[in-house]
């Protein structure tokens, strides 16, 4: 977005080589479509499915609910980054950031490398940007009291795994409850062996009491959680199977952060995990993410002042963003799974309309529906003019 608009910027990543880490995830139509503004919808139909419905289930496989969702795209960014790398040639991996000053001038950011842990040269721009994750360096030099993540009780393994499609071929699944075992499943690339079948991301979660403190990478075991979905063999979609088929398995806590009081410090602000880390029960942090992006963007390029536009980006999005963290927490999109949880008392249902009743109820998707792939853009071109000043991200 600071490239579209002639804002020259640098990417310093602490990763020693950008590559997928094997898994998926959903990008709500807000995210998506600022994503189309870039003129990004033909990359990213090239490597995402286009949602057409969300799909509720409970553990013995019944059909609870379903609603048909925009044109949602489920799938790594991967286009993205390839652009910024091919347009701005502005990302550089293997920078460890450890810490960042600010003074009436600019603001610096300071590295080691991540393989050696040696000291790199610093870099100087007229801002900096840390959108370093949830366990923000930057985040914590501001607020050195905050303390680690906030565990939720539920810990997450996820994975891929090639697979017939299921259902209408493009539904995003969630089924069972957290108590008890619940799945979110998704397929994130078609035809990947070409014989049809799909690249499907699953998430497993389980309320847990303990949990280890981790990174994105940390590979999961088969064995600390499969029996919980061993049974789930469904007419409509093998569950246990999927999970079995899983080539690499990641173990995650689900964990967020109390909103923060502010994210701006003179010429340097947070962006993303950052600054608002939050439950994926909505699938609504990288989209947020995104959401800071276009907002960033459009302050620094209508603002001369650096320090007033980074404080115009905060007033834009700072309380947004909490309003997403607090309602992932008391209001994610599966409660309607906790309320038949509880109104069956676990047990399978003679009739879901026994249980809650809708004023229309839906339809279950079927493999016969059409899904419909993600074509040009639908979205305007933006105008944009160059103000050539250079950020660090
Ligand atoms: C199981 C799960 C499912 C999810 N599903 C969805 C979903 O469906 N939809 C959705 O929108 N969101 C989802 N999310 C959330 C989403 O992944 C995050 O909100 C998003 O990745 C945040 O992007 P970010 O760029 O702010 O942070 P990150 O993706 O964490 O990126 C931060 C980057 O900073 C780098 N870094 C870290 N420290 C340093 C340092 N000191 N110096 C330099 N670089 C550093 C890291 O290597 C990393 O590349 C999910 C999260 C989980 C755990």
């Amino acid at each position: 977005m600071l490239h579209e608009r002639g804002i020259g910027a640098r990417v310093y990543e602490a990763a020693p080589e950008i590559k997928p880490i094997g898994v998926g995830i959903s990008l709500l139509p807000h995210a998506s479509k600022e994503l189309g503004l870039l003129g990004l919808t033909d990359a990213l139909s090239d490597v995402a499915v286009t949602t057409r419905e969300s799909c509720f289930f409970n553990r013995f496989g019944q059909f609870v609910y379903s609603e048909p969702v925009g044109r949602h795209a489920a799938g790594a960014p991967v286009a993205y980054l390839d652009r910024v790398a091919d347009g701005a040639g502005r990302v550089l991996p293997g920078h460890r950031c450890t810490g960042v000053d600010s003074d009436a001038r600019g603001a610096v950011a300071h590295f080691v490398d991540s393989s050696t842990g040696r000291a790199l040269p610093p870099a100087r721009g007229a801002a900096v940007i840390g959108c370093d994750g949830i366990h923000s360096v930057v985040r914590q030099q501001f607020f050195p009291d905050e303390g680690p993540p906030v565990y939720s009780g539920v810990n997450m393994w996820r994975g891929t795994t090639v697979w017939e499609p299921f259902l209408s071929g493009s539904t995003y699944l969630r089924a069972g409850w957290l108590t008890v075992g619940k799945m979110v499943i998704y397929p994130i690339r078609h035809n990947v062996d070409g014989q049809g079948r799909q690249l499907v991301n699953w998430v497993a979660e389980v309320q847990t009491d303990s949990y280890s403190e981790q990174d994105w990478n940390r590979t999961g075991r088969l064995e600390d959680f499969y029996g919980i979905f061993a049974a789930w063999t469904f007419d409509w979609l093998d569950v246990a199977g999927l999970i079995r088929g899983a080539e690499q398995i990641l173990e995650y806590p689900m964990v967020d952060r109390d909103p923060l009081p502010r994210w701006t410090h003179g010429r340097v602000t947070l962006l993303g995990d950052a600054a608002h880390p939050m439950y994926p029960r909505g699938s609504n942090g990288a989209g947020q993410a995104i959401l800071d992006a276009r907002a960033l963007a459009d302050c620094l390029q209508s603002m001369e002042s650096f320090p007033a536009a980074l404080q115009a980006y905060e007033s834009q999005r700072l309380a947004a963003t909490a309003a997403v963290v607090h309602a992932s927490r008391s209001a994610p999109p599966d409660v309607i799974l906790k309320a038949v949880h509880e109104r069956t008392g676990d047990r399978p249902f003679e009739q879901i309309t026994d249980v809650i009743t809708p004023p229309r109820w839906p339809s279950c998707p079927t493999a016969t529906s059409a899904s419909p792939d993600m074509t040009a853009s639908r979205w305007p071109a933006v105008g944009i003019s160059s103000v050539g000043r250079g950020v660090v991200g």
